[in-house]
């Protein structure tokens, strides 16, 4: 390297706008980049698990925090941290936290404020990992766990009269996109003493903001829309600066699910075009759930942005938009359901969703295999249900693949 090429190491980057005072879009291109003295356009990757100091007494004042810097990746790492403060702007949260998938997000934002003897209400219908670490896992370490129907108000305010730490729920919920009150079930977990924890990832963080509706702690898997192009895994926990100081902060750096810093640049690069992504997917979505509730092979059609969804009042009330996901009945229970994803050409079966290709699985024989007949039933999932995550292909092509599946 020339000496001219050194010297542009030592880039000065101009005054920059202060993020508050940007809109949302600006923010999700924007927000929180650090640039390194090279001035690169595009964030770097910082893929370093260590840091050095100048002098030994540099090293000191950092791990006193008497002097700002990176000590670990463990901790935190320049691309991670980029991430993390888009994320908290995009949000409206003080702090937040990446961690390396979308459940360790869950377990952590769980894990790092209960001890033996606390008590957790949820609502029933979550996500099968997260349900195992409700009923498996935490009571294991003698926290109590009640599951409850989510949409029954009087059903929660029973569960909550002995007092909680904390609640969790998911609206809409996988795969039955039931929709949860925040706004009424957050008052009676707050009045219970609760924390009131909730997996945004259906709404995503474009059509739902939990913490304006009266959530302290939200938690995406950013394996899903954030990435929303099927590369990495990834997690994140949003929540107060006193949550994060006192709960989340010391359990992340000493268990250590952190997120690599490549993935955390991936998902820089999704945060990007988040925005335009989750407006095109429910825009397909819409169309896609308005002609599969005309199809004669069809079912019940669920999608909260269509007017015949049980809560489409609520879901217009607290979501901006319907969503990417929509659950169906087809014809002739599972070998109906089964014959129509093997007819499918375009429309891949995988469990993954909020990808930019549409994706569609069978609950009941693969993320729902786990629960019994009854509690399937209970959730209002059959063996014809399908749920399918609608993608950023041209809708019409979607809709050709669906309709030969059908024929
Ligand atoms: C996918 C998902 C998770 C888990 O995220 P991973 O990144 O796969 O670990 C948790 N909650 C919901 C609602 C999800 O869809």
């Amino acid at each position: 390297m020339s000496e001219k090429e050194r010297a542009q190491g030592q880039h000065q980057d101009r005054p920059t706008a202060p993020a508050g005072k940007l809109r949302a879009a600006t923010r999700l291109v924007r927000g929180g980049t650090l640039r390194s003295n090279f001035g690169e356009t595009s964030e770097a990757i910082f893929l370093t698990s260590g840091f050095s100091y100048a002098s030994a007494e540099a090293a000191e004042a950092r791990f006193r925090h008497d002097e700002p810097g990176f000590i670990y990746s463990r901790f935190s790492n320049p691309t991670v941290a980029m991430f993390e403060e888009r994320m908290a702007l995009l949000e409206g949260a003080e702090a937040a936290r990446a961690t390396a998938s979308g459940m360790a997000a869950v377990n952590a934002a769980l894990t790092c404020q209960l001890r033996a003897g606390d008590r957790v209400v949820a609502a029933r219908a979550l996500f099968g990992s997260c349900t195992y670490i409700l009923k498996e896992i935490l009571p294991r370490f003698g926290v109590i766990t009640e599951l409850v129907d989510g949409t029954d108000l009087a059903a929660w305010q029973r569960a909550l009269a002995p007092g909680a730490a904390c609640i969790f729920l998911e609206t809409p919920s996988n795969p039955t996109l039931e929709i949860i009150d925040l706004v009424e079930v957050a008052k009676l977990a707050h009045a219970a003493g609760a924390i009131v924890v909730v997996d945004n990832v259906f709404a995503t963080p474009m059509l739902q903001k939990p913490l304006e509706l009266g959530a302290d702690v939200v938690v995406y898997s950013a394996t899903k829309h954030i990435d929303g192009q099927g590369r990495c895994l990834g997690g994140v926990i949003l929540s107060s600066q006193d949550f994060l100081d006192n709960h989340l902060a010391p359990y992340l750096r000493h268990t250590g699910p952190a997120m690599s810093p490549f993935n955390a640049w991936v998902l820089l690069k999704g945060l990007e075009t988040l925005h335009l992504r989750v407006a095109r997917h429910s825009e397909n979505a819409a169309r896609v759930a308005d002609f599969l509730a005309d199809q004669p092979g069809i079912g019940r059609v669920l999608y909260p942005g269509r007017a015949d969804h049980p809560q489409a009042a609520l879901a217009k009330r607290q979501m901006s938009g319907g969503g990417g996901m929509v659950g169906f009945d087809v014809a002739g229970g599972k070998a109906g359901a089964f014959r129509m994803l093997d007819r499918l050409r375009l429309i891949d079966i995988s469990n993954n969703l909020g990808d930019a290709k549409s994706l569609v699985t069978h609950p009941a024989t693969t993320t729902h295999q786990r629960l019994n007949q009854a509690e399937r039933e209970s959730l209002g999932i059959g063996d014809g249900m399908l749920r399918l995550s609608v993608g950023l292909e041209d809708v019409e092509d979607l809709i050709e693949d669906l309709a030969q599946a059908l024929e």
